[in-house]
């Protein structure tokens, strides 16, 4: 039976029978990994358990998982904990949008679809929840999801007839299920569009400019609720029409 190794970042869990868990892990090289963890509430003898009593959400580790391409569910055989973010499940603000992340991290992509670069932001993503700079780290998390995945929004043009369109103060037009920004002359054939402040696309835009994965977070625009809550709700309100189906995080996050 062959066994890999691999960093890898818990995106999903459910707790199956008394004992064990089935995850679903980000593993750096590998992508997304469904494993079973075999005993991972059991408590030996001297009261210790195979996987540290379990593995929580966002828990950061090395894992040795068996690598056979025909089966869906892997066997964790051992994990090695290297940081639970600790300071991040002290704030629910923060453990809220990393529970978000690590949902949107389990969507987009098919398993065994590695993408390192996805990995190594959502790694340092944990960390930053944890700091005041918390809202633009997310929304740069976001944002560079959607653009690895292929699900960005349109907002520099019109998505009906493609006119540039320039982020400026004042309401503007966006439609979720068209994903993107609508000019003014074509805003009455999308009934479905949702009113935004212009300053807001300005401010995605500005984000993903500076804001890839390797940049330092004090490139980023010191954002507050005000402006991320509606921009969540409008990436949320995309993501929702663009995978056919509700996320889980909806009402914690905006
Ligand atoms: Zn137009």
């Amino acid at each position: 039976m062959g066994l890999v190794n691999d960093r890898c970042i818990c995106l999903r869990k459910f707790e199956y029978s008394e004992t064990s868990q089935i995850l679903t892990l980000f593993a750096r090289q590998h992508g997304l990994i469904r494993v079973i963890a075999k005993g991972a509430h059991r408590v030996n003898k001297s009261g210790s358990s195979k996987f540290g009593g379990g593995i929580d959400l966002l828990d950061l580790g090395d894992a040795t998982f068996t690598d056979r391409l025909e089966k869906d569910l892997a066997t964790l055989t051992e994990w090695k904990l290297h940081d639970g973010h600790r300071p991040l499940r002290s704030t629910l603000r923060g453990l809220y949008l990393g529970f978000y992340a690590a949902e949107l991290a389990s969507l987009f992509f098919e398993q065994r679809d590695p993408h390192p670069a996805v990995f190594d932001h959502l790694e340092k993503l944990a960390a930053d929840l944890a700091t005041r700079r918390i809202e633009q780290a997310f929304l740069a998390f976001e944002l560079n999801l959607l653009r690895e995945a292929g699900y960005l929004p349109e907002l520099s043009r019109c998505i009906s007839c493609g006119t540039a369109v320039q982020a400026r103060p004042g309401p503007m037009s966006f439609s979720a299920d068209q994903g993107g920004v609508v000019c003014r002359n074509c805003e009455s054939v999308f009934p479905g569009r949702s009113a935004v402040d212009g300053r807001l696309i300005g401010i995605i835009q500005m984000v993903l400019n500076l804001g890839d994965a390797r940049a330092p977070l004090t490139r980023l625009p010191v954002l507050t609720r005000h402006q991320t809550d509606p921009i969540n709700r409008l990436l949320m309100e995309h993501i929702q029409h663009s995978l056919g189906r509700p996320l889980r995080m909806r009402g914690y996050v905006a």
